[in-house]
């Protein structure tokens, strides 16, 4: 068995860097080349097509079907040039990947050939035969009908030989099966109720939209190592491993030099990205040890989304390229970092302001001011559904982990706004309405410094952190589809301006000027929203503690997490919003649940298999080789020197028969656990039984195992060690 260990690591050891296919042209000359962009749109569609679907996609209009038919040809002939056959409707259904089904552009001609067709019907809306994706029991099997229908916001883009059109999907019922529906409804309802808000500091506003730049971090892998650790092609991350005696203590990983396979596969990696219009920008070493990420330059959330999920299915391809595996787990190797994706998310009108920038005069500042504390109310009033948004099987590894944002969501400002909240909330509104003073940021609002904008003050422990002209949402999981987070983040937001400008609207016509209105409220908000302001160490216990006296939701089981989604306040909010009904809640929380148990069966399974068939038996028979000795020197030497001579050795025969039995038993009644749990009817409850009382049996086995590990001979020892998965290139 160490045989196979020995060969994968030397494979991987000895392997160099990939040649990349480098373009002769600049990136401006193959940006966005494999997107029916508006510039091919222009190239390949009658002049009047093309206005009527430019027009349809700015103001967010369905698109009559003669113009369906026509952009259906002009696209058509476009992928046909670009070397495509096949066309698919790319959606995102609720297993946190897209999907697709190929169909080719071949019909008969009636003269026993074929011809390349593609309709404005087949463009516009299909019906995958659907019935095995999740849904939670709102199709039922007799009722298989799932719709994916043509989100023409979202460009269509080719991958390899395939067109790709970004679909919705939603049941023949009309409800959501998918994260993009539910994302689209939220952020029209946030660019609804910003817009009305807005419009008190620029009558001129006519949309608000959403901005999200995600930052993925993920772990390389290569791929001999990777093929030699079944729990890594199984579930994602090493069920096992003792940590090595390096990891990241040095902190020599973090924005260190890149190493030139990764380099090679970084290069290819952007390029092909670009190629699809992923601006993708930023690349850098992250603080574990073969741990990296990506970002690229913000978007429109839908459209960023897009290209993220995009990225994931892309990183994976251009991996294996360069022989390496990409891991998007949250939490892939113990005792090192694990990997998030940063949600770094804004709201900015059509006339170019951000709303969460400070200005450079009061009213920009009021605007300002009025934004952020706004978000504030809506993330401390549901913060308990925001950590519901990014919760799963996965992220829990690290969530409440030593570096990453704990399970308990908080806001942080920095001094700097956080002085000038205190300031609002404790002056008059004639105070705050001296404009004249030049004595800083303490005096008011008309004075929120330029420095701000790059605030450098950041707190790496804080699930969501203002950053200067925007929030990041850190505690998103890195596998995860951000539009969960962005559905709940937007729609909150949404719910908390309606009623923000209800009250002011209310003031205005009480006879009080907007101004004073306007601050009224916001230190109404400030006050309310106190609780949710930290700017401490999240990561200490203080905190849980002081989280708890605070109010807010500290639970830390995730099947319970998700109950959040069902509280009357969530349910009323999603309605409100037009974003999930009732049914549609609950049947995505029977989905979570399902998907819980499911992730941690397999788990549970693989590391079964693994103890029983790989891990025992190799310390079993290095335990009987020390017996063997043991035994030869009781054979030739007089009993109490042989007894001072083996003395070490009979002790760890002893720890390794400890340490086989523990693992057999814990084994055997993980098993049961599992029997148990499986034959629990509802999947709320099942969920929960997977994590209160299999979860805790596969950590002490894990525990056992990675103490073999340091003990039996590493010539016997069967899979890659950490130090080999995480230090070879
Ligand atoms: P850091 O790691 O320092 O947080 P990065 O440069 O890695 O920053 O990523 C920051 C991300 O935030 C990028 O995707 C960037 O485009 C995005 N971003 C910058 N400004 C905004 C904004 N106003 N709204 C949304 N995203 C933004
Ligand atoms: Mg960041």
């Amino acid at each position: 068995m160490s045989q196979l260990r020995f060969k994968v690591v030397d494979e991987a050891f000895n392997r160099k860097a990939d040649p990349v296919a480098i373009p002769a042209e600049r990136p401006q000359a193959y940006y966005g080349k494999n997107v029916f962009n508006r510039q091919k749109m222009f190239e390949y569609l009658p002049a009047d097509t093309f206005e009527a679907l430019i027009y349809a996609i700015d103001n967010k209009e369905a698109l009559p079907r003669e113009v369906a038919d026509s952009v259906a040809e002009g696209m058509k002939q476009w992928a046909i040039d670009m070397g495509a056959r096949h066309y698919t409707h790319w959606f995102q259904p609720l297993t946190e990947t897209t999907a697709e089904k190929h169909d080719g552009f071949v019909e008969h001609d009636g003269k026993g050939g074929v011809i390349e067709k593609f309709n404005g019907k087949l463009l516009v809306q299909q019906e995958p035969d659907a019935s095995s994706f999740p849904n939670g029991g709102i199709r039922n099997t007799f009722e298989a009908r799932g719709y994916s229908a043509w989100d023409i916001s979202s460009p269509a883009f080719i991958m390899g030989n395939t067109l790709c059109i970004p679909t919705i999907f939603i049941s023949y019922t009309g409800e959501s099966l998918d994260y993009k529906t539910p994302l689209l409804r939220a952020l029209n309802s946030v660019d609804k109720a910003a817009t009305a808000v807005a419009r008190y500091f620029d009558p001129e506003v006519k949309h608000v939209k959403s901005y999200l730049g995600w930052e993925q971090e993920y772990f390389l892998v290569d791929e001999a190592l990777y093929s030699a650790r079944p729990d890594l092609m199984l579930t994602g991350r090493t069920l096992m491993g003792h940590e090595s005696a390096k990891n990241q203590q040095l902190e020599d990983h973090y924005f260190g030099a890149i190493p030139s396979r990764v380099e090679a596969f970084m290069l290819d990696l952007e390029i092909e990205c670009h190629r699809l219009g992923i601006p993708a920008k930023t690349r850098h070493n992250e603080v574990a040890p073969n741990q990296f990420e990506l970002a690229p330059i913000f978007e429109e959330t839908n459209l960023a989304n897009d290209h993220n999920l995009l990225l994931m299915s892309l990183i994976a391809e251009v991996a294996r390229r360069h022989h390496f595996r990409v891991l998007l787990h949250e939490k892939p190797f113990a005792g090192i970092n694990g990997s998030g994706k940063h949600n770094n998310w804004s709201l900015g009108t059509d006339r170019g302001v951000l709303l969460f920038a400070p200005g450079k005069d009061t009213k920009q500042n009021l605007q300002f001011i009025t934004f952020v504390v706004n978000v504030m109310a809506a993330v401390h009033r549901h913060n308990a559904l925001l950590k519901a948004s990014i919760a799963s099987a996965t992220n829990a590894h690290r969530l409440g982990a030593n570096e990453a944002p704990p399970a308990i969501i908080s806001i942080f400002t920095g001094s700097q706004l956080a002085e000038i909240l205190e300031r609002i909330a404790t002056a008059t509104n004639s105070e705050l309405t001296d404009l004249s003073n030049r004595e800083g940021l303490r005096l008011n609002v008309s004075q929120i410094p330029e420095i701000m904008l790059d605030n450098t003050d950041r707190n790496r422990t804080s699930p969501f952190a203002f950053t200067g002209n925007r929030f990041e949402f850190r505690a998103v999981g890195s596998s995860a589809n951000c539009a969960s987070a962005m559905i709940a983040l937007n729609a909150a937001v949404a719910e908390q301006l309606i009623s923000f400008k209800a009250k002011v609207d209310a003031h205005v016509a009480n006879g009080e000027t907007l101004r004073d209105a306007l601050l009224e409220e916001i230190r109404v908000l400030i006050k309310e929203s106190a609780p949710i302001h930290f700017d401490g160490n999240g990561y200490s216990d203080e905190w849980k503690a002081e989280a708890a006296r605070r109010g807010l939701d500290c639970e830390t089981s995730v099947p319970k997490i998700f109950d959040a989604y069902l509280r009357p306040e969530s349910v009323k909010m999603f309605a409100d919003a037009g974003v999930f009904s009732k049914v549609e809640l609950e049947a995505r929380n029977e989905v979570k649940w399902e998907m819980y148990t499911k992730k941690v069966q397999i788990e549970a399974r693989v590391l079964g298999d693994l103890a029983l068939n790989h891990v025992l038996p190799v310390a079993i028979r290095y335990q009987s080789i020390l017996l063997d000795n043991v035994s030869k020197i009781r054979s030739i030497f007089p009993d109490d020197k042989a007894a001072r001579m083996s003395a070490s050795e009979i002790d760890t025969i002893e720890a390794i028969a400890t340490h086989c039995r523990m693992i057999k038993e814990e084994t055997e009644a993980m098993v049961e656990a599992r029997k148990v749990a499986n034959r629990i009817a509802s999947e709320r409850d099942k969920a929960i039984a997977y994590h209160d009382t299999v979860v805790p049996r596969m950590d002490v086995i894990r525990r056992h195992i990675d103490k073999l590990e340091l003990m039996v001979d590493n010539e016997m020892w069967p899979l890659p060690k950490y130090r080999e998965l995480l230090f070879i290139r």
